[in-house]
Formats: structure tokens, sequence, C-alpha cells
């Protein structure tokens, strides 16, 4: 058993790079796992190709919810800061989607996968539903987790998935109100807190409020550092770790034993 990250980016051009030395530190912090979540079919190739080489990564395939429209927002002129150099034709959202279906079984969950109403326009709104419906489905029919990700779309998102009966879910980084986070516990789901809690009202609020048991950790690395600017790392969620046993008034070692079984009900193994 030991410390976890459900929603890291390790192949990320900020971390790839560094790699060696952030599983070190990593694995010095305590962490047994990290699931690495990969955003359009390139990106989840290199993290099965990074979870084949380290034990310690798991790897989550996906299609970020901007990439799943990414062909239109280029059409569009949508302002969008994107990674990839600029003649770098995106895939179709169905190869994206048909990626994951053929690799779904190497995988250790699905993700990162969801809706974004903040970048992307109402008009594109159906379009990007449907890749994520499709997703969903292809996660409940292989029993995968699914690591989700949803801005200004929480509601929807939550909807969407209780239609469609996921049972295993994490919605990682939630930005909605915490009301609404009390409802994806309600239903089941889980809630994973970035090492950005301390200095965030609504994630303090979120260790406070949800249920324990709905609770992960999470980076969400390179971003959302425990200090602004900094680009973080899975070794970050000791201290999210920490933070949580103090705001439940509990030893770290309860919390971190709570913080493990919730771990595996989730994803059906220990971390
Ligand atoms: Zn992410």
């Amino acid at each position: 058993m030991g410390l976890f990250d459900v929603h890291a980016h390790l192949t990320h051009p900020r971390i790839l790079p560094v790699i060696d030395d952030v599983l070190a530190r990593a694995r010095a912090a305590g962490l047994t796992t990290i699931v690495s979540n990969g955003l359009h079919p390139k990106d989840n190739a290199a993290v099965l190709a990074l979870a084949k080489r380290d034990p310690l990564v798991k790897p989550a395939i996906g299609l970020y919810p901007v990439d799943a429209v990414m062909r239109e927002m280029l059409a569009a002129k949508v302002p969008y800061p994107r990674d990839e150099a600029d003649d770098d034709e995106p895939p179709s959202a169905e190869e994206a989607v048909a990626f994951v279906r053929a690799h779904v079984e190497e995988a250790f969950a699905v993700g990162e996968v969801g809706l974004d109403g903040y970048w992307v326009p109402e008009a594109l709104w159906p379009a990007q539903e449907d890749a994520f419906r499709a997703l969903v489905r292809i996660a409940i029919d292989a029993d995968k987790p699914l690591i989700v990700h949803t801005r200004k779309r929480e509601q929807r998102t939550l909807e969407i998935l209780q239609e469609l009966g996921a049972k295993r879910v994490d919605f990682h980084c939630f930005g909605g109100k915490v009301a609404l986070a009390r409802k994806v516990a309600e239903a089941g789901y889980y809630l994973s807190i970035p090492a950005n809690a301390r200095r965030s009202e609504s994630f303090t609020r979120m260790l406070e409020t949800i249920p324990r048991g709905q609770l992960l950790l999470e980076t969400d690395c390179p971003y959302l550092a425990p200090e602004k600017d900094q680009a973080s790392e899975p070794a970050n969620v000791a201290l999210t770790w920490r933070y949580a046993a103090e705001r439940w008034g509990v030893t770290e070692d309860a919390a971190a034993a709570q913080l493990e079984a919730n771990f595996e009900a989730l994803f059906g193994v220990k971390p």
C-alpha cells in the first residue's frame, strides 16, 4: 500500500525530459501508483510506452474534451493555447475514439475524458458530447474506471454518466460548486483533490464536507502546483495527504488508510 496520484500528465513536455528524477522523487515520497492520463492518440501511445518502462506508472488513455473537437476549433479559429505545433493536423474524434477502443484492455483506466465549456463554444458541445458518450460506453463495456474532466459542464457531465449507467468514475479537479460536488459523491462517484488544495478555498471545503470515502489524491501535473507558477509533480500528493489529515482531524496514518481504501474501491486493486 502507499500513496497515489490518480491524475498526472507524465508525458507532458515539461515532465518527460526529467521523468527519471520525477519518478525517483515520487518513490521517495511514498507513492506506489501514478495514473498517467493521455489526451489524444499520440499522447496515449506515449503513456502506454512509459507504463511499460516503469511499473510505478499506470496508463489511462483518453481524449481531452477540447481535443475531441480540435479540428472544428481550428477551422473556426477559436482561441486556444495549443501545445502541439500548429502544422500538426489533429486527429478526428472518430480516430481518437477508435484508438481508445483498440487499446482499452492495456489501460488501467479511461481518461482523461469529459466535457469542457470553458474553451469550447456551445456550437461544438453536441459533437463533444458524442465523443464523450462513446468513450464512456467503451469504459463501461471493458469495466474500466473513468477519469473525468469537466469545466463549466459539471451538471451535464454528471447527467450523462448517470444516464449511461457508469459506476466507476473519478471527477478530477472539480471546479463546480461544492454543492454539486456533493451530488457527484452521492451518485457514488469519486472526486480527486489536487496539490494546490491548501491555497484553494473550494478544495478545502470539499475536503471538509465531501464524505471521506469518496475522495482521492491527484496532481494534474505539471499544472496546479502547491505554489503558483511552479510545475507540479506526483510527489506533491504527500502534501494533500497531510492536509487532508489536518482538516479531518485524524492521524496521517488514518488518512492514508482511508485514501488507500478509496483507491482500491474505485480501481479494484490496492495502490
Ligand atoms: Zn489533466
